[in-house]
């Protein structure tokens, strides 16, 4: 039986592993629609190699470059937003949502359709706007499976019991380029030097989260929402070989783990099945030959970004989308070199601090959640003309 697929965010790091994954199941899946940003020829090449139906690009300006690169393929295109939807509208049974950032969300969101499945690596859409994004998750019967490998792996451990005997749900962070730094040393490093990850090879931003640590606070976040956990019922390991994913403690006891090399095209292929498990040729994990796993508690001092969006978790209300919007500004700012790596966590935590005596409850929309997050960024803006070194040069 074949299932049709759309892909949101098809030209990057896991859209492109989904394209592997996708070619390798030939058999298996039928494309219906591949979504990208700005880069009309990207987009037009994983179109083509895919056999997509239709390929939307979000930026209006490459719409022409997109129907020349897609001309006597039979493949229909568009541009902007309009096009985005439908892209996003259009029948198919199962969507990958991984568009990187806030952006994915509207997307994401309007991609939730009767009896569909999802595919979820946009942890932002549940970070800003996770109690509205759920709720209509529950409503409108959608079977949401998460691509992100802790999450991945959270979700078969899960399975082993029920929610209320979990004690402990644990996500594991590879500590990412500066494990191993002095804070002083992390304090002077280039965006290149964050980005270059020990383990993963993933796109810009979450490149940056990891250095910070914010991404595990984001996934924290994810969890709460994803499994119906509370901020004392989750945590974090650091765990250099990035081998096991998650863990699940229960009231007895007894631990269930979910574990995989780390690679992407794992999770990505578990999200993608139906009945049945893929076949996936792909490297075995084999525990012989790596001898050894090593775990450590994460270092909250070297990293405050991970206790920033803790303390988001268990605030509550919209601080996770304030969080989330600030981090996003500040991960730009740094990525431009307009400021320093610690200034992302004080611009952060100055912008949650403007809004915590508001009390702002949890947005109960999208629409409502996405004010919140254009106020915060305006706050935020305001905080990186302050740090702006390129400003004071
Ligand atoms: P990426 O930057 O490599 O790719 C992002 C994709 O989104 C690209 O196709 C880009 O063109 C598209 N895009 C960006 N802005 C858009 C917009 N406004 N409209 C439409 N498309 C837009 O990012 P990535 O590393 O693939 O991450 C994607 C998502 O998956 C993120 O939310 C990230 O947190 C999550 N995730 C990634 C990994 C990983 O290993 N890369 C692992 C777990 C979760
Ligand atoms: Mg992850």
């Amino acid at each position: 039986m074949t299932f049709s697929l759309t892909i949101l965010g098809a030209t990057g790091s896991i859209g492109r592993s989904t394209a592997d994954v996708v070619i390798a199941q030939r058999d298996a899946f039928r494309v219906e629609a591949v979504v990208g940003g700005r880069d009309a020829l990207a987009l037009a090449q994983v179109a083509r190699r895919l056999g997509a139906r239709f390929a939307a690009l979000a930026d209006e300006s490459g719409g022409e470059a997109l129907k020349e690169a897609l001309s006597g393929t039979g493949i229909g295109s568009g541009a902007g937003q309009s096009a985005v939807l439908e892209a996003v509208e259009r029948e198919a049974d199962t969507v990958v949502a991984a568009i990187s950032g806030t952006a994915g969300l509207a997307p994401t969101h309007a991609a939730l359709k009767p009896g569909r499945r999802i595919a979820l690596a946009n942890k932002e859409s549940l970070v800003c706007a996770g109690a509205a994004f759920m709720a209509d998750v529950r409503r409108l019967c959608i079977d949401l499976l998460p691509v992100d490998s802790e999450h991945n792996a959270l979700d078969h451990a899960l399975a082993a019991g029920m929610n209320r005997d979990v004690e402990k749900a644990v996500i594991t962070a590879s500590g990412g380029p500066f494990r191993t730094w002095t804070r002083e040393r992390i304090a002077g490093a280039s965006a290149k030097e964050a980005s270059a990850h020990p383990i993963w090879s993933m796109g810009s931003k979450i490149n940056i989260d990891s250095a910070t640590l914010m991404n595990k606070g984001l996934e924290l976040i994810e969890a709460h929402h994803l499994f119906d956990l509370e901020a004392d019922r989750l945590d974090v390991l650091v765990h250099p070989e990035a081998i096991v994913h998650g863990l699940v403690q229960w009231s007895d006891g007894a631990v269930t783990a979910g574990l995989a090399l780390p690679d992407m095209k794992v999770p990505i292929a578990n999200a993608l099945r139906n009945e049945r498990r893929l076949r996936m040729d792909l490297p075995r994990l084999d525990l012989a030959a790596i001898g050894r796993l090593s775990f450590d508690r994460p270092d909250e001092e070297r990293f405050p970004c991970l206790s920033l969006a803790k303390a988001a978790l268990k605030a509550g209300g919209a601080m996770p989308t304030i969080l989330n919007a600030a981090n996003e500004i500040a991960v730009a700012a740094y990525v431009a070199d307009r400021i320093g790596f610690y200034d992302i966590s004080e611009m952060v935590e100055a912008v949650c601090s403007t809004f915590s005596g508001r009390r702002l409850a949890a947005p109960e929309t999208v629409a409502e959640a996405l004010n919140i997050d254009e106020e915060a960024r305006r706050a935020a803006r305001q905080a990186v003309s302050a740090h702006d070194r390129t400003a004071r040069l």
